[in-house]
């Protein structure tokens, strides 16, 4: 079945350009491989507690392995976003002064550095938000927050000191709001081809769903985890938080979801004939398979 949607894009809101919200490496600390910890996994080969340099981490911030970083059990690494947080908090936060040049800076830096990503994350939703509702106190809200975190992310102190929840409550209300408004012009042209299944949170893991038309489903926090996608359309659809581990995307439209992430991408596997949101990137290891 084909969506049918107004789905054209309009908003007063100034859009936020989302390639600043794009990882930099070469203009950060690395600082994901020091500030983060991981636990051996199906992801990680090795443990690593938080706050220290990974062993494969070279002196000039670059990765000893970054092109087999997959066959060597570092797939975690290759699905992981920062949002552009990496290279915020190191050339503005600390002007360029690196924890390995200034050890004492890595106290303030690694925490300042969790806090940002999610703060980076959430201008990331708001700025496709933003592109996506037509309701003028919908945009002013968006504008608010928009203003709120990147006023709080020109200082350190303000940085550390900030109720990072209290802020996600009030970014993911107004996500909410337009998801529902976007939704609800799939639905309301007469579709009747959503399952009661098809709900935030849902258990959907290793479900067989290809071909199947999913537009302006709410799969918000739903388990995907290899569940057969392939094929499916999923405009319109809310994947904020869902869970896609090796879902298997081949030849899926996304092109017009919400809230899909990069992570999201890197972690499932889909391949040439998927269709992404024009920000988003094939991840490699599609391309390659
Ligand atoms: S394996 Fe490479 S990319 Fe992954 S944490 Fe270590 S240095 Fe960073």
């Amino acid at each position: 079945m084909p969506c049918i949607s107004n789905d054209s894009t309009a908003s007063s809101v100034p859009v936020l350009d989302r390639q600043s919200l794009r990882p930099d490496c070469g203009n950060c600390f690395a600082l994901c491989c020091t500030a983060l910890g991981f636990s051996r996994s199906s992801d990680f080969a090795i443990d690593k507690p938080a706050g220290t340099p990974c062993q494969n981490l070279n002196s000039d911030f670059s990765c000893t392995i970054h092109d087999s970083l997959r066959p060597r059990g570092f797939r975690g690494c290759t699905v992981f976003d920062c949002f552009g947080a990496g290279q915020s908090v190191s050339q503005d936060l600390f002007q360029g002064l690196s924890w390995k040049a200034d050890p004492g800076t890595a106290k303030d830096m690694f925490p300042a550095f969790k806090v940002v990503r999610q703060l980076h994350e959430m201008l990331w939703f708001l700025a496709e938000a933003a592109g996506k509702t037509f309701d003028p106190d919908t945009s002013q809200q968006i504008n608010e927050l928009r203003r709120a975190i990147e006023d709080a992310m020109g200082d350190l102190q303000q940085v550390l000191a900030l109720d990072v929840g209290a802020m996600h409550g009030r970014v993911r209300s107004v996500l909410m709001e337009v998801s529902e408004e976007v939704r609800s012009a799939y639905l309301a042209a007469g579709d009747d081809h959503l399952d009661a299944e098809l709900v935030p949170g849902a258990d959907l893991m290793g479900r067989k769903m290809k071909s199947r038309s999913l537009c302006g489903a709410d799969l918000r926090g739903a388990y995907l985890i290899a569940a057969d996608l392939r094929g499916c359309n999923l405009s319109g659809a809310n994947l904020l938080g869902a869970d896609l581990r090796d879902a298997r995307l081949g030849g899926a439209d996304l092109s017009k979801t919400l809230y899909l992430t990069q992570a999201q991408l890197n972690a499932a596997h889909g391949d040439a004939l998927t269709l992404l949101p024009s920000e988003l990137d094939y991840p490699a290891h599609w391309l390659n398979s």
